[in-house]
């Protein structure tokens, strides 16, 4: 890991590329339209994710969050290709993996958060048995354990009985706790990279401020990297370390969030600004 770095190369500490955890280089995505040809909805993406860092891809809708994070998980629908670029994820190339090899990847080091929490649970199985499931998978350990393991991150993630909500079923819990209950489950596995799209979206506003808090402690206290995908400006204010802004597929502007917010240079980035001060 790490060793396909050339041992002469010289290291920028300003250049996000140092240590990133993630980096996306240059990234195209595209859809098979009916006539055979193919639209490009990603084009030519960068970005990079330095470890325990949060990034904010902000844009408005269709621009093309979602396909990259899908790409970075590992979860593009069939009709979509990835025609161009690379992602390096920990020293490793995911473009080109197998379906097996990025589930593992996903089980583990790399962890998601949906925009509907409901979406992510199966209706038929108790919530605590969905999560015990993954844990036990990607940790190799026993059933007590991934249990009580669990059990410990309900309550972390905010949830007054975690006995009760264990053994609920989906359509028994709220939306805003069907999401910690999603988040509980996204930490379980000690990942690296949290990859959150428009996680508060789908939630009541009283809801949505408490997830973002919960999501800033657990990732200081956890270390863990993070990209928040959010049509919402407002949302990556709080929480964004440093801020890519999309449009049509591009990356505008990328940079610090005191920079994105202090002194924007595009014209794009200046109008979602003006949208929410
Ligand atoms: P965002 O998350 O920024 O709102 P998306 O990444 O979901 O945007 O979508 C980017 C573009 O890709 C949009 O123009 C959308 O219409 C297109 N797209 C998404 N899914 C499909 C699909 N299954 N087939 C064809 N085009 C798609
Ligand atoms: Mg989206």
């Amino acid at each position: 890991k790490g060793q396909q770095v050339a041992a002469t190369a010289v290291k920028d500490p300003t250049d996000p590329a140092t240590d990133s955890l993630l980096n996306i280089s240059d990234l195209g995505i595209a859809y098979k339209s009916p006539n055979g040809s193919l639209n490009e909805v990603v084009k030519g993406v960068s970005l990079q994710i330095r470890r325990g860092e949060v990034l904010g891809l902000v844009g408005e809708s269709g621009s093309g969050k979602s396909q990259t994070a899908f790409a970075t998980l590992g979860v593009l629908p069939n009709d979509a290709i990835i025609t161009r670029g690379s992602i390096l994820f920990d020293g490793q190339e995911l473009v080109g993996l197998t379906d097996r090899q990025m589930g593992a990847l996903r089980g583990k080091d790399i962890a998601y958060i949906p925009q509907e929490p409901m979406s992510n649970l199966d209706p038929n199985f108790r919530v605590g048995a969905q999560l015990v499931e993954g844990a036990r998978a990607a940790l190799g350990i026993s059933k007590k354990e991934a249990k009580d393991r669990i059990l410990a991150l309900l309550k972390r993630v905010g949830i007054v009985d975690p006995e009760r909500t264990f053994n609920s079923y989906p359509h028994q819990i709220s939306g805003g706790m069907a999401q910690r209950v999603l988040i509980a489950g996204a930490v379980a596995s000690r990942p690296k990279l949290l990859i959150a799209d428009e996680p508060t979206t789908a939630l009541d506003v009283t809801v949505q401020a408490e997830i973002l808090d919960l999501l800033r402690d657990l990732q200081a206290e956890l270390d863990l990297a993070v990209l928040l995908v959010t049509h919402n400006f407002g949302v990556v204010a709080d929480v964004c370390e440093r801020i890519a802004v999309m449009q049509r597929g591009v990356v505008v502007e990328a940079g610090s969030a005191v920079e994105i917010f202090q002194n924007p240079r595009h014209e794009y980035t200046q109008m979602l600004l003006r949208a929410i001060l």
